[in-house]
């Protein structure tokens, strides 16, 4: 079946007697055992397993082409249980414009337990260069945030499967939708369910998806189950209710996101478009290849410094100014303000994630601001 019908389909998986079209929310912590002392309904304890988390997980795994999904309360979360799940003293390879959160766990909480190389992983040597003898893991973030930049997965996942690693990919600006890591040679692949599945800002999720149940597959179940860093079955039920439309709503965030970078990189107050659908885009080639749409995530150069940047985000009025992504609203957000001072992005640097309005309201919005500033 295809991603519209997996989307619809995949998470109505148990039957109820009063015949539900749409599976209820299920708000059971515990749940009755049989005579001989087994749980004929599949569940135990809703930390362990709950009817609206196991629908969202088959949806999540369908459309990953995986063959299991673990969902957690927060992106970060999922992050984190990978690298919980990983043997102290061991070496990971991370892109140098990691995901900042996951970056500040890596930094902090795993200081003194996991090494890691932040490297650009669009120079594929600089890889074969980094691989010592206790590397277990290449965690790659494509489109990348906030750069945009595109990663081979297919070329690394040749490297990493040469070596014995583990391939992780964040795959949160691509959406199932848009890009399946596993297919292309992935191990596991993470999605902050906050952004485009979940997709009306509403709800804080993760989940992580593999291509594979083995060892290091259960000490992550593990993490999850006994950890305990799991979804609310309601915010499963909005997350199962949103992915319905989630194919629909890409297609939505590709065509604005292309037509907004299209008239940004010819306004003279502009001075760089990132966009993975642009021909300009040093990744275009690969997006084209790996992605099915290149997404409603860019990012702009304003001409000047932090002052002019500030103030263009300050004159919009349709696109809220707010951090994440991938809800129907258009938001626009000072990205190196939201970092910290340690930020290697970009002072001048907007990020965009692209709405479902109106393109044309879209665009007259940055036309009037650009006026003003
Ligand atoms: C938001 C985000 C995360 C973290 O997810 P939360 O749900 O905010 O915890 C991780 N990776 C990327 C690319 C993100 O955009």
């Amino acid at each position: 079946m295809r991603a519209e019908t997996i989307a619809i389909h995949a998470g109505n998986l148990y039957e109820i007697s009063t015949q539900d079209v749409t599976p209820p929310i299920n708000l059971s912590t515990t749940f009755l055992r049989n005579e001989d002392g087994g749980y004929s309904g599949g569940h135990m304890y809703s930390r362990v397993s709950n009817p609206n988390r196991s629908a969202l997980e088959n949806i999540l795994t369908e459309l990953e082409q995986g063959a299991d999904c673990c969902a957690f309360s927060s992106g970060n979360t999922a992050g984190m249980s990978v690298f919980q799940a990983i043997k102290p003293g061991s070496h990971i390879i991370a892109p140098d414009d990691m995901y900042w959160g996951f970056k500040k766990q890596l930094q902090t909480i795993f200081a003194d337990t996991i090494a890691i190389d932040f490297i650009d992983l669009t120079d594929l040597n600089l890889i074969e260069q980094h691989i010592k003898g206790n590397t277990v893991m290449i965690w790659v973030e494509t489109p990348s945030n906030p750069l945009l930049k595109i990663t081979d997965l297919k070329a690394i996942a040749k490297i990493s499967k040469a070596h014995g690693l583990i391939l992780a990919c964040d795959s949160t600006f691509a959406s199932p939708c848009l890009q399946n890591p596993i297919a292309l040679g992935a191990d596991l692949v993470m999605h902050s369910t906050t952004k485009y599945i979940g997709g009306h800002s509403d709800v804080l999720g993760g989940a992580l998806i593999t291509a594979e149940k083995n060892e290091f597959w259960e000490k992550i179940r593990n993490v999850q189950q006994i950890g305990g860093a799991v979804p609310s079955p309601f915010d499963c039920f909005l997350l199962v209710r949103s992915i319905k439309t989630l194919a629909y709503r890409m297609r939505g965030h590709s065509t604005n996101g292309m037509a907004l970078a299209q008239y940004l990189e010819q306004h003279p107050k502009v001075a760089a478009v990132y966009y993975p659908g642009l021909t300009s885009h040093p990744g275009h080639e690969t997006a084209k290849a790996q992605m099915r749409d290149f997404g409603g995530m860019l990012s702009i150069l304003v001409k000047g410094g932090a002052p002019e940047a500030r103030n263009l985000v300050n004159k919009v009025k349709i696109f809220a100014q707010a951090t994440s992504l991938g809800g129907v609203e258009s938001l626009i957000e000072h990205r190196a303000s939201v970092e910290g001072p340690d930020t290697k992005t970009p002072q001048n640097l907007i990020r965009i994630s692209a709405g479902l309005e109106h393109i044309d309201d879209l665009i007259a919005d940055f036309e009037q601001a650009f006026a003003q500033i």
